[in-house]
């Protein structure tokens, strides 16, 4: 679930919180941190993190890479990608532990740090090599982040990819960080159906989808900012304009938002707004999922 936004503010409040602080316990919490934890060193596992220290936290797409201070046989990188159901808890060591709790960092600055996972979807990687030399294969794959790019950098990102946009921007190769949300999001403010092919778009709709990019990821990430505060295992959403409000008014035009769900992927628009793209073939009709 974590996209852009939601780690820009994660990495912001950990740096502040945990960098420079020592790994004093590492914990495996079995058994969901099996399936989920992999130790691409080939050493002790999570043992190997104790006594590093945090150096740095970097966003790169939709993964945190946590440095390490490490000896050379030891993990240097800790690589988290959350996917939709991780997510990171920094709190009192005291504090109850989800039953989904998968692999615990004792600080010695006081905090623990832990990953949970409800369906252990994601990936915690311990790697001796940064990640792009790691070989993770999804993360060679990713795409220009969506702030390094202007707006004919964006056109070209997007070239290759001749699918449906919502798909295309998704994936994470053309341009990375962007999830199911903020897709969602972003293609209701560029006022552009998400089932529409990138080739079908001219240059002034993906000029005008390369903004709306922009402006969506930055004000939601101000949003999350306000509202998560240091509660960095929250998922404040209320700001959303679109996204899983499937029969609400769209706040544009107030018509009803339409709420459709194909691979198990609900995708919110108003047919109002974001006209055209429905197609022979399409799964339209298809009931929206129930809400968790
Ligand atoms: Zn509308």
């Amino acid at each position: 679930m974590p996209e852009l936004p939601e780690l820009t503010v994660i990495r912001e409040v950990l740096e502040r919180r945990v960098v420079g602080a020592r790994i004093a316990r590492a914990e495996l919490a079995l058994p969901h941190g099996a399936l989920v934890v992999r130790d691409l060193t080939g050493g002790t596992g999570v043992n190997g993190l104790i006594d590093a220290r945090l150096t740095a936290i970097q966003r790169r797409g939709k993964y945190l890479i946590f440095h390490l201070d490490a000896a050379p046989d030891r993990p240097r990188y800790l690589i988290v990608n959350p996917k939709l159901t991780g997510r990171l808890h920094l709190c009192a060591p005291a504090t109850r532990r989800p039953a989904r709790t998968c692999l615990v960092l004792g600080l010695d600055q006081g905090d623990d740090l832990r990953y949970v996972d409800d369906k252990r979807m994601g990936q915690v990687y311990l790697s001796a090599q940064p990640p792009e030399r790691a070989g993770l294969p999804d993360f060679g794959a990713l795409g220009p982040e969506p702030f390094d790019l202007d707006a004919a950098g964006f056109a070209a990102a997007l070239k290759p990819f001749q699918g449906e946009i919502k798909g295309v921007l998704t994936r994470g190769e053309a341009v990375a960080g962007i999830g199911n949300a903020y897709v969602d999001e972003i293609l209701w403010a560029a006022g552009l159906n998400p089932f529409r092919k990138r080739s079908s778009l001219s240059a002034a709709e993906i000029r005008r989808l390369f903004e709306a990019m922009q402006q969506t990821l930055a004000a939601a990430t101000e949003n999350v900012r306000q509202e998560m505060g240091e509660n960095i295992h929250l998922k404040p959403r209320d700001f959303l304009s679109v996204h899983l409000r499937g029969g609400q008014p769209c706040p544009r035009c107030g018509a009803p938002i339409a709420e459709l769900t194909a691979n198990q992927r609900v995708t919110s628009f108003c047919r109002t707004c974001q006209p055209g793209g429905l197609v022979k073939g399409m799964p339209t009709g298809t009931p929206a999922a129930p809400r968790p």
